[in-house]
C-alpha cells in the first residue's frame, strides 16, 4: 500500500519506517527495495484484504492524479468483510485500477461490493489486446458528436470487451498514452467507446461531475446523443 497510518497521519513508506494499516491497524513494514515500487506491507502476515493487488508504477500514477485523501480507503460491507479502495470519492465513487488478470466472478463480486464503481483496466498488459483494439477501430467508422468520435462496436469484439463490457459500469481501457478509452454506454450487442483524456476523467471525477455517455436519441432522430448522468 502506499499509506500507513503514523501518529494518526497517513505517511509513505521509506526505509526503516513503521506504521500502522489504515484498513485493519496491524503493524506494517516498509518495503524500500528496487524492484517493486516503495510500499507498506502488513508485517508477518498476508493482506488484511483479499482483493488487494501488488502495486505497481502504473496504479500509483493513477492514485497520484487524485487527492491523497481519496487513495485506499477502507470499506467495510454490512457484514463486516473489509476491502480498500484505490480511489473513493466523498461522493460515494470508487475507481479500481486493475494490472493483473481476474476472474470475471471477481469482478462481479467486486462491482457488487462497491456499487458505485469505475473499472480501470491496464490494457497494455497482454500483447494481443492492443493489437485488437487498433484492428476493430481501422475497421470501423466512427460517428462524430460534439467533436467526439463514437465507436460503436459488438460486445465479442475483442477480448477486453468480452472480458469487461457486459459489466454495466463504466470502464476505461488505458492502452498507455494521455487518453482512455471510455466505455459508458451499451445497447444489446453494442457497445460505445470513444477516446477521453486521463486529465479531463480525473477532473470531472474530483469535480463530483459526471462523464460523458453515450446515449441513443429518440428513433426519429436516428442517432446518438451524449447527455451526462
Ligand atoms: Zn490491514
Amino acid at each position: 500500500m502506499r499509506f500507513a497510518l503514523s501518529n494518526h497521519e497517513r505517511i509513505e513508506a521509506t526505509p526503516g519506517a513503521l506504521g500502522i494499516c489504515p484498513g485493519c491497524s496491524a503493524e506494517m513494514l516498509a518495503r524500500c527495495g528496487t524492484k517493486k515500487v516503495w510500499h507498506w506491507a502488513h508485517k508477518g502476515q498476508r493482506h488484511c484484504d483479499p482483493w488487494w493487488e501488488n502495486e505497481t508504477e502504473w496504479h500509483r500514477g493513477w492514485k497520484a492524479r487524485f487527492p491523497t485523501e481519496w487513495q485506499e480507503v477502507p470499506a467495510r460491507d454490512t457484514t463486516g468483510e473489509l476491502h480498500i479502495a484505490d480511489i473513493k470519492t466523498p461522493f460515494g465513487l470508487v475507481i479500481e485500477f486493475q494490472h493483473s488478470a481476474i476472474k470475471p466472478d471477481e469482478v462481479v463480486k467486486r462491482t457488487n461490493f462497491h456499487g458505485q464503481i469505475i473499472w480501470i483496466i491496464d490494457a497494455d498488459r497482454r500483447a494481443t489486446d492492443r493489437a485488437q483494439y487498433e484492428r476493430m477501430l481501422s475497421e470501423n467508422r466512427p460517428q462524430r458528436f460534439d467533436a467526439v468520435d463514437i465507436y460503436t462496436v459488438y460486445s465479442e469484439e475483442t477480448r477486453l470487451l468480452k472480458e469487461w463490457g457486459s459489466l454495466g459500469r463504466i470502464v476505461g481501457f488505458d492502452f498507455g498514452g494521455d487518453n482512455l478509452c471510455l466505455l459508458t454506454a451499451v445497447q444489446g450487442r453494442s457497445r460505445y467507446l470513444f477516446d477521453f483524456p486521463k486529465a479531463e476523467f480525473a477532473r470531472l471525477v474530483i469535480a463530483g461531475k459526471p462523464l460523458p455517455v453515450v446515449q441513443f436519441g429518440k428513433p426519429a432522430t436516428q442517432g446518438y446523443r451524449r447527455r451526462r448522468f
